[in-house]
């Protein structure tokens, strides 16, 4: 449920004060400290959940569903221009603190938010051969 020494557990439990723009039974959703665009938020379950792998299905439901409600507000009451969700697994992902949390990212026009990747140039083989993979994995 909760992990001793998980700041985000302590913060979603109330136990560290936080900039709360929302809360629920299963979330509290917070104010980023280092924002990247003015109204950053993150949404932190309540249990302890390290990374979308250990994430139970109940709260995975049910935290888009929270995102979805932030993202219309800040579009309402910041007048965002665009909006990012994020969501980091494993430090090379660039995930910091290990306890699941989606970022919810205002974007506006000239803000220093950035994403990008180098878009790759695989075979329709090689496609194929990964569809193929995951596709017999998830046995639709
Ligand atoms: P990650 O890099 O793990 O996806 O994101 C961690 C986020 O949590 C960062 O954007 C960081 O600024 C934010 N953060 C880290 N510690 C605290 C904290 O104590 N309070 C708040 N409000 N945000 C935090
Ligand atoms: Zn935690």
């Amino acid at each position: 449920m909760v992990k001793e020494d998980c700041i985000f557990c302590k913060i979603a439990a109330g136990e560290i004060p936080s900039r709360t723009i929302y809360e629920d039974e299963s979330f509290r959703t917070i104010l980023d400290i280092s924002p990247a665009s003015k109204g950053h938020a993150i949404i932190l379950p309540k249990n302890h959940a390290a990374n979308i792998y250990e994430l139970p299905e109940e709260d995975a439901s049910k935290i888009f569903v929270v995102a979805k409600k932030i993202a219309c507000a800040m579009k309402q009451t910041l007048q965002c221009e665009g909006l990012n969700i994020l969501q980091n697994n494993g430090e090379l992902a660039g995930q910091t603190v290990f306890h699941l949390h989606l970022h919810v990212l205002p974007r506006y026009q000239d803000d220093k938010v950035s994403f990008s990747w180098e878009h790759g140039k695989p075979s329709e083989e090689e496609l194929d051969a990964i569809a193929e993979i995951l596709f017999a994995f998830l046995d639709f």
